[in-house]
């Protein structure tokens, strides 16, 4: 039976129901919360990676900044497309591709969800699907 499968699976969860979680990182001596998770130290603090544990972060926040991307020379992706930073509820700010390929309707300061999006199948028949950020529906 095909599964739904993430991407990048480190970073999300395929099967969120609802608004997906991301993993992020928290540190233990500080409370340091970061995204994407590493296991290096905190890069607040200095603790050491002992200190660090994983953190789910809630796929909601602001739109701090977005910029439209019009020509790209990389197969992976078509242009146009719309990168935006969003600052999560939960601290930390994360770059992602955003579900309008254009930046028309966008205002700094918008709410913002992450949300799944199919991204074909592998080769044994399994959903794929990506993360982006989409600006949430008028209630704010
Ligand atoms: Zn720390």
């Amino acid at each position: 039976m095909p599964n739904r499968k993430a991407v990048h699976p480190e970073l999300y969860a395929p099967d969120s129901a609802g608004i997906p979680f991301l993993n992020g990182g928290k540190c233990r001596a500080c409370g340091y919360v970061f995204f994407p998770p590493q296991r290096y130290g905190c890069e607040s603090c200095g603790a050491p990676p002992e200190k660090l544990e994983a953190a789910e972060l809630r796929g909601c926040g602001r739109l701090h900044s977005h910029a439209t991307v019009h020509l790209h020379q990389g197969k992976d992706i078509e242009a146009p497309f719309t990168v935006g930073l969003i600052v999560l509820d939960d601290g930390p700010a994360i770059r992602s591709l955003l579900t309008n390929r254009r930046d028309e309707g966008l205002t700094i300061g918008d709410r913002m969800n992450s949300v799944l999006v199919a991204a074909g199948a592998d080769q044994d028949g399994n959903e794929m699907v990506e993360l982006r950020f989409a600006r949430a529906e008028a209630r704010k």
